[in-house]
């Protein structure tokens, strides 16, 4: 690793010890449920939707046999609900006439399924097995660019690529949870609290606006 990713992996560990996944799971299916559910909406307003799915639908067989419609009622305090409605009752049908409503622990098995594409197997699996993997939601694109590690118009695949180059597997799973704690607390979109974050040194985006504003 190189001093500035020794330095990033520091702050990170020092800031967010105990970086962990958000969603509120109690089965392998209710979590790639989630998972599923949480694309462009928040792990709070996913937790807060997801009893109420379980309550009616509390595994594969059930929502696979659900009206749409009842399924779009309960998630639709959550962005794209028609999609994700439509695309939670086929995931349901494929576990249960492909895998007897079991969840593959098989990266190429899990994206072959409706609405699960490489970030939501991979998030799964570094949840459930510990598989290392440094999954790319919207924060951490958006760290990783500005650090440096990658390019804002790099695909999510390029951009884990481009960090499991630079960071050793070991810390895959916690860089990515760390990240994303980093990015709703610190690094935001919008606004972000640099003054104290302490990766100034390290930070393209920092280093172009100070530029500026010292024009
Ligand atoms: S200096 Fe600012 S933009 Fe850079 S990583 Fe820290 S919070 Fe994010």
């Amino acid at each position: 690793m190189t001093p500035k990713s020794e330095a990033v992996l520091s702050y990170l560990k020092k800031r967010f010890p105990n970086a962990k996944c958000t969603l509120d799971y109690a089965s392998p299916f209710s979590l790639l449920v989630a998972i599923s559910l949480s694309a462009q909406s928040n792990d709070l307003s996913v937790n807060k939707a997801t009893p109420n799915i379980f309550k009616r639908y509390p595994d594969p067989e059930s929502l696979a046999e659900a009206d749409i419609k009842d399924v779009e009622e309960l998630i639709k305090s959550l962005g794209l609900y028609h999609n994700k409605a439509k695309n939670i009752i086929l995931l349901s049908k494929a576990l249960v006439e492909k895998y007897h409503g079991e969840v593959p622990n098989d990266f190429a098995l899990l994206t072959e399924l409706p609405g699960v594409g490489h970030k939501t197997a991979g998030v799964y699996l570094l949840e459930i097995m510990n598989k290392p993997a440094i999954p790319v939601d919207t924060h951490v694109h958006r760290i990783s660019d500005r650090l440096g590690y990658s390019k804002e118009k790099d695909s999510p695949d390029l951009t884990e690529r481009k960090l499991e180059k630079s960071f050793d597997k070991e810390d895959w799973g916690f860089l990515h949870h760390s990240l994303i704690a980093f990015g709703r607390e610190v690094c935001h979109a919008k606004n972000p609290e640099c003054e104290r974050c302490e990766l100034q040194t390290h930070c393209l985006y920092f280093k172009r606006n100070s530029s500026i504003k010292g024009k």
